[in-house]
């Protein structure tokens, strides 16, 4: 029995059901429970909430959520051998938690998610990123999820909440920061994970904002932003050029120097941009 519930602990699960751990799933398991149910508290109140989780694998953040109340846990994890683990814990609670195995980037979660729907994960290292960006550019807002409390490297992380100036800037910060407010709660070693992974983690929560900062389409924010930041070394006149073949007239229209680099440009400057490309097709 662990300290949250009454399921055997995580290391006598994943004893149990042979789950060594596999790199090319980016599997870094959690396991304890007592950390997981303080990841599962950085998401909120998931009482009244359907969450979203991302790659169990052998269930720590679920029991986590679980054992902290939420409504509804839909978890999607694409490792087959971690269904019979995750059955156990859909036994221990009925009818709260469905599993889907499958990949999380062919899944549509909304076919079994009832609003409101936040979002709790301990992202694997090579979907996470893609994940992200596709939460954060829906064509409308708000979005489908009301938080994401999301775990990454912590050099992700850093680039998620990064301000104009620091060199972990660029396409995710801007993004992130257009439609919602995002911060690092927590910060963790190497040692919390079986196996350890080479870096430090931390966890990020990202809270949807009603509305997006600055009017802008998300889709040519995005092209301008990646194109921007593409060679960050570049100065935008011709970071930007596949953007349009008029970027220096529209970069001196809302007040971008041509020769300043993506990292010197602030979230409002790159909105007024997509603005003025999206208003002059070429
Ligand atoms: N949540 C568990 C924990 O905290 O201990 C496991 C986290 S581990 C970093 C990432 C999990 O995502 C693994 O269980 C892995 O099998 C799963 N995974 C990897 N790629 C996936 C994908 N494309 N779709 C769904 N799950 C995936």
């Amino acid at each position: 029995m662990s300290t949250i519930d009454n399921l055997p602990p995580l290391r006598d699960v994943i004893a149990t059901h042979e789950l060594a751990a596999k790199k090319s799933l980016g599997q870094n398991f959690l396991l304890d429970l007592n950390l997981t149910a303080k990841i599962a508290r950085l998401a909120g109140d998931v009482s009244a909430a359907d969450v979203l989780e991302i790659g169990p694998g052998p269930g720590g953040l679920t029991r986590g959520l679980l054992a902290e109340g939420a409504r509804r846990v839909l978890a999607i994890e694409k490792d087959p051998r971690c269904m019979p683990a995750l059955a156990e814990i859909e036994a221990a609670y009925p009818g709260q938690l469905q599993v889907i195995n499958g990949d999380a980037l062919d899944v549509n979660p909304l076919e079994h998610l009832t609003a409101p729907i936040k979002i709790a994960a301990n992202l694997p290292y090579n979907v996470g990123t893609e994940l992200l960006v596709r939460w954060l550019t829906p064509p409308a807002w708000p979005p489908f999820w009301e938080s994401l409390t999301l775990m990454f490297q912590r050099e992700v992380a850093q680039r998620i909440v990064a301000q104009p100036g620091n060199k972990a800037y660029g396409r995710l910060a801007l993004l992130a920061q257009w439609r919602s407010d995002p911060r690092i709660v927590l910060d963790l070693p190497p040692e919390a994970f079986s196996p350890p992974p080479k870096v430090n983690s931390a966890v990020v929560h990202l809270t949807a904002l009603p509305a997006p900062r600055y009017p802008a389409d998300p889709a040519v924010l995005n092209k301008v932003v990646a194109a921007a930041f593409n060679q960050r070394r570049k100065m935008l006149r011709s970071a930007l050029k596949s953007v349009s073949p008029d970027i220096e007239t529209h970069l001196a229209a809302v007040g971008i120097k041509p020769t300043e680099r993506g990292e010197q440009v602030g979230l409002e400057a790159f909105c007024a941009l997509a603005r003025q490309v999206a208003d002059n097709p070429t």
